[in-house]
């Protein structure tokens, strides 16, 4: 299997630990289309995994958010139409639960995406990422490319962006957290704690990928998701305990909180492979955390 991974020096591109071609923003410039279709022409895969893309946590969105339109709608076009033109058998691309609609009616499911405005704080990086998927299906009805894209929530996990402004939040804690036990200071959380998310650990994530990539064929995207809800606070104190911080955990609700939760269902999932068994959220963030602790201060913040 020749398999292409683009995003390969990512959070998700860098938890696939299998014989692949990674791509990372210094190896090709995605938002180019006749570099990306040369490199594509030039390597002929037979598959590829679409992970890269301009992301970023609830401030990055907030404040860049021309930025995340023109690159991710770029990209993805460019990736999707470099591969159909380089004749790749299958695209595996990546989307995101922030990308649903706001006024929703939960959980989140697969036949929900277009059916309104997603939430303020983040639609531009949403409506291309939606694009996405309007692309898949298109190229699917047109050439008969066989397109498919998944859905995570929010995914964490070694090499990530641990960014105390502009990565997601379970990075960033891990970060303050780190920060706070060394200085001797508060462990500070934006908001005030209460909103609710779903993690999935990025080994899952390629795990599923790859499953996905062998048998996953529908024109409906799939989500990929634990289906537990977590509530920040409780995050905190998982990543304060497997730092072992001994000191304050404090809110600052000047801050702001997003979305209050957005619980996902993984029925469709579970109807294809009921026995998986996802990493637990105490076991991801005890590794993430290591490997944070083992690779600092050349993690990417
Ligand atoms: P989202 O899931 O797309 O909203 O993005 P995030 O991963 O950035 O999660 C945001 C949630 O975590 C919001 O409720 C924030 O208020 C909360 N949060 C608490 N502390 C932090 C932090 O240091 N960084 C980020 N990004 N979010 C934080």
């Amino acid at each position: 299997m020749k398999l292409l991974i683009t995003g390969g020096s990512g959070l998700v591109g860098s938890a696939f630990n299998i014989n692949a071609t990674k791509w990372s923003s210094k190896d090709v410039n995605l938002i180019n289309f006749d570099k990306t279709l040369q490199a594509m022409i030039n390597l002929m895969p037979e598959y590829v995994i679409h992970t890269a893309g301009k992301i970023g946590g609830l401030l990055g969105n907030m404040n860049h958010k021309g930025q995340f339109f023109y690159e991710n709608i770029t990209i993805n076009t460019n990736v999707l139409e470099a591969a159909r033109v380089a004749k790749v058998e299958k695209v595996l691309s990546f989307l995101s639960t922030c990308i649903f609609p706001d006024n929703i009616k939960y959980p989140l499911t697969e036949d929900q995406i277009h059916n309104g405005e997603p939430h303020n704080s983040n639609y531009p990086y949403a409506y291309a990422k939606r694009m996405l998927d309007v692309q898949s299906r298109a190229y699917r009805e047109q050439y008969g490319c066989n397109y498919v894209c998944v859905i995570p929530t929010n995914i964490y996990g070694p090499n990530d962006n641990f960014n105390l402004e502009s990565g997601h939040v379970l990075p960033s804690l891990i970060h303050k957290c780190y920060l706070a036990k060394q200085n001797n200071e508060d462990f500070v959380i934006w908001g005030s704690g209460k909103p609710l998310r779903e993690f999935i650990y990025s080994k899952d994530i390629a795990q599923l990928s790859l499953w996905a990539l062998e048998n996953y064929d529908e024109d409906e995207p799939i989500i990929f998701s634990t289906s537990e809800e977590i509530s920040i606070g409780d995050v905190a104190q998982i990543i304060a305990k497997h730092m072992n911080f001994k000191g304050n955990i404090v809110f600052d609700k000047s801050k702001p909180d997003g979305q209050f939760r957005k619980p996902s269902s993984n029925k469709k999932l579970m109807k294809y492979i009921p026995k998986y068994k996802f990493t637990t959220l105490e076991d991801g963030i005890q590794e993430t955390i290591e490997w944070f602790c083992e690779n600092y201060p050349n993690v990417r913040k």
